[in-house]
């Protein structure tokens, strides 16, 4: 099938607004014989003539007004299809909160970076059709792994409020006795980004999905703020881009990370909101990575009282009007990793 179709955006376009168009799968094959299957509406595979080592999903998307990594995708697509990037490794290019796109929100009903590792079976909203979707076809993708391929996951977001480090990664907490990976702090590292957060539980997010059930290198990376369609600056992400195609295109790019440079932070308070009257005691513009003195209140609610527990503790993800029983804060503390994988 001739592919020209989905040039210059127009497959995002169409995934967004005639979704119908991949009701069923097309598949189609580019002059370098890259095939490509679309899966659905905004989920395209890339599978290379020959094949390399890795397995790369890149997510975006999965809130709908994050729109840096949605053009960054796209515009990688476009030059998937034109012929101008050759990829060399089997890549899964999801866009995610179609509908929420077209709105401008972060979601429609709810949360979908919270409805992975099952946590969409209870309930039918689009954002947990989405999930159950998603998880099916990176299941059938990472399947495709054999022996010691690499299966990656890279799910890209932007911010919702400033941070003092504009770019960070969230990884996923490492319950099967894995060692971080230094070839990944490598490659995050020549994105861009500088603040690594450690996660300390199982979440119910993608990037943790793919981590935990398929023990791939799977991170939450959050590469700006937030703004619309058309209105990102794109210089800020031209390390990210570059990067990403390298990751697809060359057939190893590893460049080395200096572990000295980099700020890693672990988890210290998850904090939910448990009442409708739940206050955060700080300014809705203080930044992501703003640290605090011991015993500052940060956040209170009818019976509980959040404070910093040591000097230097910082705020992420600060959100007071989450769903109850949902994360409204984040805390961080510095620390240092002793030991790293390759
Ligand atoms: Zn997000």
């Amino acid at each position: 099938m001739d592919l020209s179709f989905l040039a210059n955006g127009q497959f995002l376009h169409l995934s967004r607004f005639q979704p119908d168009t991949f009701a069923k799968q097309v598949r189609g094959t580019l002059a370098n014989k890259t095939t490509i299957d679309i899966i659905a509406p905004g989920i395209v595979e890339i599978t290379p003539a020959t094949q390399a080592d890795k397995l790369i999903v890149l997510s975006c998307g999965i809130h709908g007004n994050e729109t840096a990594p949605i053009e960054i995708c796209s515009d990688m697509l476009d030059e998937i299809i034109s012929g101008s990037i050759t990829v060399q490794h089997r890549v899964l290019m999801i866009f995610g909160n179609l509908p929420a796109m077209n709105t401008g929100e972060r979601f429609i009903d709810e949360n979908m970076n919270r409805l992975f590792s099952g946590a969409h079976k209870i309930g039918s909203s689009p954002e947990r059709q989405r999930a159950k979707l998603l998880e099916d076809t990176v299941g059938q993708f990472f399947a495709k792994a054999q022996g010691n391929k690499e299966k990656l996951h890279y799910d890209l977001h932007t911010a919702i409020r400033d941070s003092k480090n504009d770019k960070f990664v969230v990884m996923p907490f490492l319950d099967d006795g894995r060692l971080p990976s230094a070839k990944q702090f490598g490659f995050l590292a020549a994105c861009g980004v500088d603040t690594f957060l450690l996660s300390s539980a199982p979440t119910t997010t993608f990037s943790y999905f793919s981590s935990h059930q398929y023990k791939a290198r799977g991170f939450t990376v959050e590469l700006g703020k937030v703004r619309p369609f058309g209105e990102n600056d794109m210089r800020s992400f031209a390390a990210a881009r570059a990067s990403l195609t390298a990751l697809v295109s060359e057939p190893d790019f590893a460049p080395a990370a200096r572990m000295s440079e980099l700020l890693i932070y672990k988890v210290n308070q998850v904090i939910n909101r448990q009442h409708l009257d739940f206050t955060l005691h700080f300014a809705d513009d203080v930044p992501n990575f703003t640290d605090f003195k011991q015993g500052t209140v940060l956040a209170s609610e009818p019976g509980a009282q959040y404070v910093a527990q040591y000097d230097g503790e910082a705020i992420v993800f600060p959100n007071a009007r989450v769903a109850l029983g949902q994360r409204a804060l984040l805390t961080v503390v510095p620390t240092t990793l002793e030991t790293l994988d390759v």
